[in-house]
């Protein structure tokens, strides 16, 4: 029996045909039609799922489940909004069933469904109590618990993203000010640098390196700099470390994991952002003396969102 697995994104969409050891054997992609709105994508996405299926022949009787991960919350009636797609309340989940209605179709949020696939084939040994961090574009979040995605009583629970954490110099996407993503993410780490070349700096060489135009700046630029011990990048990474640090230790002190895996675009430079991550951690959590959640890094990149979904039932 196999599986499929479709990871909705913001510019791309993925979907995979996976073997019951979580492997993927066939893949396709295709562009997200933002523009092209709601029916669009949904129409592209079953083209491109139907000749997945067609073009390897495989039997639509061999196929257990369709999953989706989309980059949104998705709601008990299975409405979705989500603003980087431009979709307001759309019918996500239904529309799904009617049409792939000879399959059964599961939907979750795309950072739940990576936590799931890192929790079975990943960095997370199946722990009992398992979080993944993603730290990329924005900040997300996926919670496991018994190799069960958990979302809360309205489903809404686990946008580590949007805990407050902080006072920032700027404000979330969701309005409020403070957010783990205003500190963590890959924005907040471009956002942070620019403003202090902007405003202060003139030696970085990081203003080099983006050939004075700050809008060429992007995270690896950083942690490049910061390997050359670039003083602003060192004091960037300073404060997205402690910031990271102080988020880690609330979900330490909420849920007491067994473990924390990174993933995300940052990810690619864990030996920066893991070095001493959890002893900065212990400093924030309550019960200092006490073993607490493994820190390690995400390992199936990319594919996490493919497999992941497969995973759903
Ligand atoms: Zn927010």
């Amino acid at each position: 029996m196999y599986s499929i697995g479709v990871d909705i994104g913001g510019t791309g969409i993925k979907a995979g045909i996976v073997d019951c050891k979580g492997k993927i054997i066939y893949r396709d992609q295709c562009k997200t039609d933002v523009e092209g709105g709601f029916d669009k994508i949904i129409s592209d996405i079953n083209i491109m799922v139907r000749k997945l299926i067609s073009d390897n022949h495989i039997d639509k009787n061999e196929i257990k489940s369709i999953g989706f991960g989309v980059p949104s919350f998705i709601n008990k009636q299975g409405k979705v909004t989500c603003v980087n797609l431009k979709w307001h309340e759309v019918e996500f989940v239904s529309k799904l069933k009617e049409v792939f209605s000879e399959f059964n179709v599961f939907a979750e949020n795309d950072a739940t469904v990576a936590a799931l696939a890192e929790n079975k084939y990943g960095s997370m040994n199946n722990s009992n109590i398992s979080v993944l961090i993603t730290l990329g574009t924005g900040v997300g979040g996926g919670i496991i618990i018994n190799g069960k995605p958990f979302v809360g009583a309205h489903g809404m629970g686990s946008e580590i993203g949007h805990v407050v954490i902080g006072e920032n110099i700027y404000d979330c996407n969701c309005g409020n000010n403070g957010c783990f993503e205003t500190f963590c993410s890959a924005t907040a780490l471009i956002k942070y640098t620019q403003i202090i070349l902007k405003d202060y700096d003139k030696n970085s060489i990081i203003r080099d390196m983006c050939e004075n135009d700050l809008s060429k700046i992007d995270a690896k630029m950083i942690f490049d700099a910061y390997r050359q011990e670039d003083y602003l990048a060192k004091e960037v990474i300073i404060r997205f470390k402690k910031y990271l640090a102080i988020g880690i230790a609330g979900i330490v002190n909420t849920i007491d994991p067994d473990i924390i895996a990174i993933g995300g675009g940052l990810s690619k430079s864990s030996d920066i952002i893991l070095q001493d991550l959890k002893e900065m951690v212990r400093n924030h959590i309550l019960y200092k003396n006490e073993d607490f959640a493994d820190i390690v890094v995400a390992t199936l990149g990319n594919d996490a969102g493919i497999i992941g979904a497969s995973l759903l039932n």
